[in-house]
């Protein structure tokens, strides 16, 4: 079976993300099956997205009762939705005033917020190296990695990149002309990279001094991840920028640039758009995951399982370090064997992510059960056994 859909995999799609490693026909809770009927735990959750697994009930009767009385409308029209979860989310960030833009995806999420940058007059951009900001051309001006920039260059920007949690390598870079700091409270694509202790808020005081904006992007940390709502949120940091996405739908496409204070001024009708962002259905999604996490204490959740699998995982020698907070968790390993890591834990029915040849990631549902966690923890030796040479 799984030969018939790589073979029509190759033949009917571009080959942007290399052949698949399975198709998967069906999900629920943290579990997913393949077409040929081997069940996994799954621990990356469509990377960070699934916050809660798969064909959540709340999700499921949210985005079909909307569908049913509105789906889409243009944004020429408000909806109650989308107006719900603009306040929703403004105050889940809990910076004081601000305005959403609502997007269907990451990067579109930072295109806004890169655009938002521009309206202050200034066009420089420091970002961090081996940060990661999505696709788009605007987005992959503002990403580090050679690979992925190089062959779409000349791109927009006026970028500078500094070593990631180096306060005096950030000093040294922003200037009178520097529209925004951007970086990523933890670097999920990088493996799991956590800002040092006092960082951020080095970066809010280096903003300040310069007239520029400080511009997070969440999209992978935020949104109840590391069991805070904002991963910034352990930090002492008021940002004037947030970008969202990933977890924020539970699986349903969307994002947000959201904005506090002056920020939220800067954009101007005619300066940006977009036909799909903010439909009805996509923010109705949104507002389940949000009432779910909250009702369920799921967030609670998220702190004690995430501390729990870290411990466990670093229980065996062949793991170096262990990083991250909550649910995003990034473990490096004493060879270049993550991606024997992965193999091996799909063989024992468990999906991993391997980011880099000696880093493994794990962002599972923010709803995965101690017993699933306890059944990972089990396997993880054995799973290490297969891989190690
Ligand atoms: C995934 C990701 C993006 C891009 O989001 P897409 O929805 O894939 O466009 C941007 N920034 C960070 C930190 C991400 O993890």
């Amino acid at each position: 079976m799984t030969s018939t859909w790589t073979e029509r995999y190759q033949h009917s799609m571009m080959n942007t993300f290399g052949p698949p490693k399975l198709t998967l026909v069906k999900g629920a809770g943290a579990h997913v099956w393949d077409v040929d009927g081997k069940e996994y735990v799954d621990l990356l959750g469509g990377i960070a997205v699934n916050a809660l697994g798969h064909a959540h009930p709340a999700v499921v009767s949210a985005v079909t009762e909307q569908l049913q009385t509105l789906g889409h409308v243009s944004n020429f029209f408000a909806t109650e939705p989308q107006l719900a979860l603009a306040e929703k989310l403004l105050a889940l960030l809990d910076g004081g005033p601000g305005k959403v833009f609502f997007t269907n995806s990451g990067t579109e999420a930072n295109e806004a917020a890169f655009k938002l940058t521009r309206r202050t007059g200034r066009t420089h951009v420091v970002a961090a190296q081996q940060g990661f900001h999505g696709r788009t051309m605007g987005a992959l001006a503002l990403t580090s990695k050679a690979a992925y920039r190089e062959p779409f260059e000349p791109l927009p920007g006026d970028v500078t990149f500094v070593p990631f949690g180096d306060e005096q390598a950030l000093a040294d870079a922003v200037t009178d002309r520097t529209a925004a700091i951007l970086l990523e409270p933890i670097q999920g694509e990088a493996g799991v990279n956590v800002a040092p202790e006092g960082y951020l808020a080095a970066a809010r005081r280096i903003a300040d001094t310069h007239g520029a904006l400080l511009w997070l992007d969440e999209i992978q940390s935020g949104m109840g991840r590391t069991g805070r709502w904002f991963a910034h949120h352990a930090h002492d940091v008021t940002p004037d920028v947030v970008t969202v996405a990933k977890g924020l739908g539970g699986g349903f496409p969307i994002g947000a640039c959201l904005a506090l204070g002056h920020a939220g001024e800067l954009l101007q009708p005619g300066n940006h758009g977009t036909t799909f962002g903010g439909n009805p259905v996509a923010c109705a999604a949104a507002l389940a995951v949000v009432a779910t996490l909250e009702a369920d204490e799921v967030l609670e959740h998220v702190t004690v399982l995430g501390q729990k699998l870290r411990d466990g995982l670093a229980a065996d020698p062949r793991v170096t370090e262990v990083r991250g907070e909550g649910l995003l968790i990034g473990l490096t390993l004493s060879e270049d064997s993550a991606a024997e890591v992965f193999a091996s834990a799909m063989a024992a029915g468990f999906i991993v992510n391997n980011p880099t040849a000696d880093r493994i990631r794990l962002a599972p549902p923010l709803v995965l059960t101690d017993d699933d966690a306890a059944a990972f923890l089990a396997a993880w030796p054995t799973i290490l056994d297969g891989a190690f040479s």
